[in-house]
């Protein structure tokens, strides 16, 4: 059991899709400026005494306060956390059954299955009756579990609650730092402080979310060359060194990290895992059929794989390419109103999509990708930008400066090409002669991010 706990909290890992360092908590300095919030007093060894604010308290802070207790308590395996584990398990007795199913028919006499024949056609009414009362019922509990995303008022659906994915994120986010534990950054390692900093800006300045507002956020850097940087929907960041190497400066670093904030804010995981779970219960039945109607085993297990790579592009790919085009516009606008430069953010993607031309790395086509390309998103972040400009006008920021960091960039990167062509006869390739000035190779230098006293805006 400990193995399948093991097991599901990795996937549960890849669904949340986040990561982070440390143990600093960012309780009383961001979701508390006035007041400490929560206050962890250690008793002696075992006992933990947990004092938090009633003024403040929302989903998270009830969830984590309040407690008083002498062990450590034992918690209830969260519901998502359960059904993946269970996930394999309904899958084979689908299999096991479609299978039985076959093999009863197979062994049947001949005159038994003419009379089966002909009992389902007598009956055909009736079981069309039946199967429609039962599609009937499953939509009708599908619309009871319809909510609408914050901030954008999509509607989606919702199996399981906001709160139940906090204590799998709690779950997860503990998994994380052990996994982490030896590759975290001091909290006063510049690089740490440079993120931190980004964070409780993008926090302070979005506070009028109550999504924002109710979460203790917290800052963990991993020393890692992976590019990478994902937001626990308890509000624990995790930010790569990897990621921190790709970013040119701090407009696009809190680009990146308001695009993670917004996963968490908008409840991505929950999102994604509630379509997930639907789409396997729904596809037992697909699975149950493969088995009855393969002639063979080997024909079955085909069948299956080509039913669980069909719902991937048709289902989950696409899904998940819209959610990251929602945290792409959420990300932005939390990040405009943090008074980012957010011209920077169709810049970030077209560096990525040139390092990834340098370093030769395969990229799967959009339709087979669980993300847009680099080049749709930073044309998608594009037309996003003059709407970002305008909410950030109206948050008492400092201007920007005269020249668009797009525009630099491109001027920058024809420069280099002209450049790369005269030199072609020197022996350089292209990509080696672009790699210093366009993408940067070294994290931007730490610096107060936070903004300047409010002037003009541009
Ligand atoms: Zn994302």
């Amino acid at each position: 059991m400990s193995l399948l706990c093991s097991n599901a909290l990795r996937a549960a890992r890849s669904y949340l899709h986040t990561h982070l360092t440390g143990n600093l908590r960012l309780c009383k300095q961001v979701c508390c400026p006035v007041q400490r919030l929560c206050s962890p007093r250690r008793v002696n060894s075992n006992i933990c005494l947990m004092l938090c604010s009633k003024t403040r308290a929302g989903p998270v802070l009830a969830h984590r306060g309040r407690h008083l207790h002498t062990t450590a308590p034992k918690r209830a395996l969260p519901a998502p956390l359960v059904w993946m584990v269970l996930k394999p398990l309904q899958k084979l007795l689908a299999v096991l059954l479609g299978r039985s199913i076959r093999k009863w028919w197979a062994a049947l006499p001949h005159d038994r299955r003419l009379l089966l024949r002909r009992w389902v056609q007598g009956h055909r009414w009736h079981l069309a009756a039946g199967g429609s009362v039962a599609s009937l019922i499953v939509a009708l509990l599908l619309l009871t579990h319809l909510d609408e995303s914050p901030l954008t008022g999509r509607v989606r659906l919702l199996v399981f609650s906001r709160e139940t994915y906090l204590e799998l994120a709690d779950l997860t986010s503990e998994a994380y730092m052990e996994e982490f534990a030896e590759l975290l950054l001091p909290v006063t390692h510049p690089l740490h402080q440079m993120v931190e900093q980004a964070v409780q800006l993008l926090v302070q300045r979005n506070k009028d979310i109550l999504e924002v507002s109710q979460v203790p956020w917290s800052v963990h850097v991993v020393e890692s060359p992976e590019v990478n940087a994902f937001v626990l929907p308890n509000g624990e960041v995790f930010m790569f060194t990897g990621m921190l190497k790709s970013v040119a400066d701090v407009d696009q670093l809190m680009i990146v990290l308001g695009h993670e904030m917004a996963h968490a804010i908008l409840q991505h995981s929950a999102e994604q895992a509630s379509l997930s779970h639907v789409v396997d219960l729904l596809s037992l039945l697909v699975v149950t059929a493969i088995w009855v109607l393969c002639p063979a085993d080997s024909l079955a297990v085909l069948g299956g794989w080509a039913k669980d790579k069909l719902t991937e592009l048709i289902f989950n790919h696409p899904y998940s390419r819209k959610l990251e085009a929602e945290a792409d516009q959420v990300g932005l606008q939390l990040a405009a109103k943090a008074c980012a430069d957010v011209r920077a953010g169709p810049v970030f993607w077209q560096q990525m999509e040139i390092k990834d031309q340098l370093t030769g790395e395969l990229k799967l086509p959009e339709w087979l990708s669980t993300h847009p390309s680099h080049r749709n998103r930073s044309s998608q972040m594009d037309r996003l930008v003059p709407q970002a400009l305008e909410l950030r006008k109206g948050c008492e920021c400092p201007a920007l400066p005269l020249a668009d960091p797009r525009a630099v960039f491109t001027e920058t990167v024809r420069v280099l090409l002209e450049k790369a062509k005269q030199r072609e006869g020197g022996g350089l390739g292209v990509a080696q002669q672009l790699q210093p000035a366009s993408v940067p190779a070294e994290p931007p230098a730490p610096h107060n991010v936070l903004p300047p006293p409010a002037g003009g805006d541009q």
